[in-house]
């Protein structure tokens, strides 16, 4: 989890097109930008700069 619970929850609630990588609402199906079906949520965990 991130510093900011309220922004985890955002982050987890959404959806990141594998083609365009533009942001859509976790529900979707499709890309609302290029129309691409193939969406994966979004990174939840944060790498650490060292
Ligand atoms: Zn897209």
């Amino acid at each position: 989890m991130g510093k900011f619970p309220v922004a985890d929850a955002e982050i987890s609630r959404t959806k990141i097109c594998r083609k365009c990588k533009g942001r859509n609402s976790f529900g979707a199906v499709k890309c609302r930008r290029c129309g691409y079906s193939f969406l994966r949520p979004k990174n939840k965990v944060v790498k650490r700069k060292k």
